[in-house]
């Protein structure tokens, strides 16, 4: 469909607009020392690039450390990891001829919806998103089904009219939740796997392949 036909256009941040390998494997890695835990090296943290950090966590230092560990995490990344990223290339022009179309786009993502305006507005991407929409620090939302609940419920949008884009399963899962279009960003850091099985069958191998495959939805 042609991209003022959606609702909306839901875009996931991390593996979809910006690569955030360094920033957040770093700050995993500082989180797993400060709680005693040696950490692995940072190509084997990629996995904890998408899901809910707290459940990630849980799973690399336990979860009786997994609180101060969060709190070390985020510590880390207000000061430096937030800027370890970068948008993937071609993904501002993507942006600017969806919105050109009369796309109306806007961001999901599970990271705290603090750090999403502050990356979007530091590498220049925030005037495409008509809003963004992030968990709280307390954890609401981080479930990102949730989050999309409360974003189409706010916006009054249709779930069954909107397209969700996004690397992980757990975007597709949430898709496939609300009725939403989906198409996979594999550029990021998830696999065609993680799309199939929620049912989906459509992904980008570049940003630059999205607007073609929005055409086809
Ligand atoms: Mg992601």
């Amino acid at each position: 469909m042609s991209p003022e036909r959606f609702d909306g256009i839901f875009f996931d941040l991390d593996g979809t607009l910006t690569d955030p390998f360094e920033g957040i494997t770093g700050c995993i890695q500082h989180a797993m020392r400060g709680v005693g835990v040696p950490p692995p090296v940072q190509a084997e943290l990629a996995w904890c690039i998408g899901p809910s950090l707290h459940e990630s966590l849980c799973v690399l230092v336990g979860p009786s450390r997994a609180d101060e560990a969060l709190g070390l995490y985020r510590e880390r990344f207000s000061r430096i990891g937030w800027r370890e990223n970068r948008p993937y290339a071609g993904i501002a022009d993507v942006l600017r001829g969806l919105q050109q179309q009369g796309g109306r786009l806007f961001v999901a993502s599970s990271k705290p919806h603090v750090f999403v305006d502050r990356i979007l507005q530091h590498f220049e991407l925030a005037h495409f998103f008509q809003r963004t929409y992030g968990s709280e620090l307390d954890g609401r939302f981080a479930d990102k089904g949730e989050l999309l609940d409360h974003a189409l419920g706010e916006l009054d949008f249709s779930g069954s009219n909107c397209l969700m884009i996004g690397d992980r399963s757990h975007d597709a899962v949430a898709a496939a939740r609300h009725k939403m279009a989906f198409i996979g960003a594999l550029y990021g850091f998830g696999s065609r796997d993680e799309y199939e099985s929620a049912g989906y069958g459509a992904w980008a191998e570049e940003p630059g392949q999205i607007p073609g495959l929005i055409a086809r939805a």
